[in-house]
Parts: C-alpha cells; structure tokens; sequence
C-alpha cells in the first residue's frame, strides 16, 4: 500500500502505484476519513485494511463525491460506515443497478444531503457541496482546517476531463471551479492525476471557457455539429492528446440548448 503525504494528516492511499483514480485519507484525531473508495473491491479492502493498521485507528466515514465505478465499485468493502453523499448522487448510484460479488452486501450512501452538509470532527471541519459538473450528483470536499478541496472528478490533472456524462453540464462545471478558485485552499485532490493548486484549477477553467467560446459562436453562425466537434478537437488542454468524443459531443448538446 502507497501513503502519499498531501498536507498534514491528509493522505492519498493507493494500492497499485499506477493507480491514478485517487481515494483520500483524512487521519483525524479519533478516526479515518475517506474521500471516494476506488474502483476495484479486492484493492479497497487491502485499502482499508491496511490504512487501518497505518494509521491505528478505524475508518468509520466515506465520502463520495459522484457515483462512477472508479470511485464507488470499492463501497461493499465499507458497508458498516456512515457514508455520505448528495442525494442525487445516491440516485445516480441506485439506477446503475450494480451487482456485488458474493460475500458482499449491496451498499449505498446512508446519509443524503440536497446541497450542501457540513460536519465538525472534533477541531477539523469539512464542508460538502454539491455543484453538479461532471455529474448531476457531483459534489467536493472542502476542509478548511487543512486547505484542502478534494473535487471528483470536476478536476481531472494530466488527464483530459470526461465530461460525455447524459447528466454532465458544462456550464455547472465552469461555475464550480469558478468556486473551488474563491476557497481559502491550497491543495486540491483530483479525481485523476498529481494534486494540483489553483493554477491547475484555472487551466481546466480556462479550457472549458474556450470549448464554450468556440462552440457558441459556431452555433450562432450555423455551422453543423461536426464542423463544431471538428473545430472544437483542436482546442487543446493535455498537449499533444485528444479531446474525448463523448465529452466534446455532450458539451456541444447541452450549448445547442443554451444558444438564442
Ligand atoms: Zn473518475
């Protein structure tokens, strides 16, 4: 097992060192907090398991910042946990109908929030909130105390975003790193990839803003989706790698909508 020191008591915990989906550890005074559990059961048992013995104290809250497999699939491993989520996100998880290997319970979120929750362990506080962006459902993790905001995958580094989601909005998540930048944090855990700071926050940022310019402008004109898709692939955010189809196809729907 992988602990890799974010800030202080805050921990990224992997079981492979190719992994790059990233599940957090908060080592708390009297327990373990978990952001998202990882996309494969057997590594989140290990996972807890082992952070368990590392840290010498229970993992007793998980919190979930959406509802895909690469950050959910590892929930059985914690079905004696509170676990915490927005409501949509709950709703999202339940339609996927997800099967559980034998020896394991069917496990959901057992505490829903709307909008937001805020919870106090012992000095350190959190605030979750949800935003939407990649998901409907999709919420992030602030915890003041630490400067850390854990995102989901809103913030993806060295990755392109995917944002093909049927529940994706390009404009909630333009606003929601808009609101990760007015956060008093320094530390931001994404769903995929290295921990960033602001600056990363502002690139993503920036990129979608473009998408959005270029999409917009070429809906006004007339042009036709794939003369959009086409233009739109160009604009890069990974050098050197390609928008996702789905992403770009999703994004240019939900403008088409928007446009007047
Ligand atoms: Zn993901």
């Amino acid at each position: 097992m992988i602990f890799r020191n974010v800030t202080q008591s805050v921990y990224l915990v992997s079981s492979h060192p190719d992994s790059n989906v990233n599940v957090t550890a908060f080592n708390l005074p009297k327990r373990i907090v978990l952001i998202d559990c990882g996309m494969r059961l057997p590594a989140a048992v290990e996972v807890r398991k082992e952070t368990e013995a590392f840290f010498k104290k229970k993992v007793d809250v998980v919190i979930l910042t959406h509802f895909h497999s690469d950050h959910t699939a590892g929930l059985p491993a914690f079905s004696d946990c509170r676990i915490i989520s927005s409501r949509f996100m709950l709703k999202n998880l339940k339609e996927t109908g997800r099967k559980v290997p034998e020896g394991f319970m069917v496990t959901f979120p057992n505490k829903t929030f709307d909008n937001q929750l805020k919870l106090r362990y012992g000095d350190v506080q959190f605030l979750i909130k949800r935003t939407g962006g990649h998901t409907d459902g999709s919420a992030y993790v602030y915890c003041p105390d630490y400067k850390v905001v854990v995102t989901g995958d809103n913030l993806t580094i060295n990755f392109n975003p995917w944002g093909g989601a049927k529940n994706g909005d390009p404009d909630l998540w333009i606003r929601a790193l808009q609101e990760y930048l007015s956060l008093a944090a320094e530390f931001f855990i994404p769903g995929h990839g290295p921990v960033g700071g602001k600056d990363q926050v502002k690139e993503l940022l920036d990129y979608i803003e473009i998408v959005r310019k270029v999409m917009m402008e070429m809906i006004v004109l007339g042009k036709t989706e794939e003369e959009i898709f086409n233009a739109s692939r160009k604009i890069e955010y990974i050098p050197s790698r390609k928008a996702h189809p789905s992403t770009l196809k999703r994004w240019h729907k939900v403008f088409r909508a928007r446009a007047v």
